[in-house]
This record gives structure tokens, sequence and C-alpha cells, in this order.
């Protein structure tokens, strides 16, 4: 070891000096102030000098899907102003938000790899390895079918069967299909099923009149929907009807967020490196549960090129500690 290694590794020390997430959220502003939607939101900011968490809580403003809406009606972009990149996005989907106007959502390579990990971490929390069948009962516009597999989407490369070595199972999201669901169960016996939940009513009326036993195909059974939640109420009580465990995966897609409930702690895990979640200190609380829940305001650190600063969700909920043995680190929620 030479004078020179020293010095190197001093300045690598000096380099990564700035925190990762500081890194990442100087990036995303500057990022967001190319694009006409926050250039507008940034502009009565005096100075946007933000060098940390706390300060960019304080000085960006949320933006709310009305807003987004509004912009998309004003500009007639449907992308609401919010893409930052000269040339087009790779893939855009429509969002599945009940607006007039319809809202869509542009991807580049870089926000399918971002959001793929996401579903990754979310399969591999929930149990899921290498050689296990997954089926998926939900519309091919929504993520939790689009980011399974490669196969599924252009220009994704690895979806989260292909990174977990799993193998998926489609089945579309449309509730008179849940006879072929059921069909589907009892052929693969997948270790997880996802499943939208507006479709659970009508799964579970076919699995009575076919008499399945859920316990005897699934391990366990997932329910999404975007900005929506069964309450904990609904979730024991298809649970007990069913006799297999429910977990609850939360989508906001406007921000290409997912996190799901860990079967260990039952509080879902969000991920730092991808995503900032903060709770709206201002909001009226709610008590769930017996506990405070208020409205979650997600920052999506990895979609570059259609940012998401601060997106104030519909979704209520509340920030616990990391501390969960299946994610030691992982930022967890009460939904
Ligand atoms: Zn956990």
């Amino acid at each position: 070891m030479g004078f020179g290694h020293n010095l190197r590794d001093f300045r690598i020390v000096r380099r990564n000096f700035l925190k990762p997430e500081i890194r990442r959220m100087k990036r995303l502003i500057q990022r967001g102030a190319v694009s006409p939607f926050y250039r507008r939101k940034f502009k009565p900011i005096k100075k946007l000098r933000v060098p940390d968490l706390e300060t960019f809580s304080r000085k960006i403003p949320p933006f709310t899907l009305e807003e987004l809406v509004e912009e998309k009606t004003a500009s007639g972009d449907p992308y609401s102003l919010r893409w930052c990149e000269k040339k087009s996005p790779l893939l855009a989907f429509q969002l599945e938000y009940d607006t007039e106007p319809r809202l869509y959502l542009p991807l580049d390579r870089l926000a399918l790899k971002g959001y793929a990990e996401a579903l990754t971490r979310c399969w591999s929390l929930l149990g899921l390895a290498r050689g296990d069948r997954v089926a998926i009962f939900d519309y091919g516009t929504s993520p939790v079918t689009y980011l399974a597999s490669g196969s599924y989407t252009p220009y994704l490369g690895r979806g989260a069967a292909e990174a977990l070595a799993c193998t998926p199972i489609c089945n579309d999201g449309v509730s008179n299909m849940s006879q072929r669901a059921v069909e589907i169960l009892k052929t693969i016996r997948p270790r997880i099923f996802f499943l939208r939940s507006d479709c659970l009513q009508p799964f579970i009326h076919q699995a009575d009149a076919a008499a399945l036993r859920c316990s005897d195909y699934i391990g366990a059974l997932v329910v999404t929907e975007s900005e929506g939640a069964l309450s904990r109420m609904e979730q024991s009580t298809f649970e007990k009807k069913l006799g297999v465990p429910i977990y609850r995966m939360l989508r906001i897609d406007v921000a290409m967020f997912l996190a799901v409930e860990c079967p260990h702690c039952r509080l879902l895990h969000t991920w730092r490196d991808l995503y900032f979640v903060e709770n709206r200190q201002d909001a009226d609380e709610e008590i769930v549960d017996g506990a405070v829940r208020s409205p979650l305001l997600i920052t999506n650190w990895f979609a570059l090129s259609c940012p998401t600063l601060r997106y104030l969700s519909q979704i209520r909920g509340s920030l616990k500690a990391p501390g969960c043995p299946h994610g030691p680190h992982d930022q967890r929620i009460a939904i």
C-alpha cells in the first residue's frame, strides 16, 4: 500500500461525501426544472437551494392528480408537461385513474428498469424465488402485469420473473374472466396469486361455484389496485373465507410507486434508494385501526424523464421505522 492508494481512497471518500439521497435529490430537482410542469411550480420559490431532505419537504410544493388533469386540459399534452426529454418516450400507458381527460404515463428504459426493480423487491419480500410459479389476474396496463416479464413488454428486458427466475402466468384483469382464473390456479398451482381488487369478489364467487379450496392450490393472495387498498377488516374477512394469507400491494401509478405488505411484520416495505415517502404534516389526520393516518407524499428517484416530486396521493398511512428482519433497512408504512 503506497501513498498513491491512500490518496485515491481519500478522493473517493470526498466524492461520496454528499449522501446518495442528497445526490439523488439534487439530480431530480435539476431534471424537474427542465419540464414545463415543474418550472411553473418552482417559479414562486425565491432561492432553489435545497441542501437536505428537510428543506426539500419544506420548499418543493406537492402536486396532485387534479393539477395533472388541469395541465392536460390546458396544454393538450398527454403527459401534463411532466416529460422532460426531447425524444419521445419508448412506451406510454393510460393511467387507471378515473379522470376526464385521461392521463398517460411515459416511460423510458431507466424508468422501466427502476420500476421493475421495485416490483422485483416486492416479489422477493413475498418470498418468491427460483422456480416459483406466479399467477397474475390484472390488466395489461397495470404495472403488476407489464413489469412482471420482459416477454410482456417491449424495452423492459428483465422483469421481476426474469430477475428471480420465476414463471409468470397471466389472465386478463376483467372480472368475467374469473372462471379462467380458477382453472389457471387448478392447473399451475402458483405460489402467489396477484389479483386486482375489483376482481376479488367475482373470483371468490367463481371459486365457491367450482368448490375450489384456495389453500390446496396457492400459498398466498396479493390484492392490488391503484391508489386504494383493502381495509384491515376486509383483509381478515377474506383471509378467513379463503383460508390463505392475503397481502396488500400498494400502487401509486402516477408516481411509479409500488410497495407490498411484508408477510413477517405485516407493514408495507419501501426502499429509500427508489423512493422518498413522506407523511403530509398539515393534513387532517384520521385514526384507522387505532393509529394516526395522513396522506402519503411520494418522490420517485429513478424516473428522471418524467419526474415525480412530492406527489400528494390519496393513500393515508403512517411511516414506521426500519427494523424488520426481512429488510432491516427498509422504511415501512402502515395503511
Ligand atoms: Zn417486514
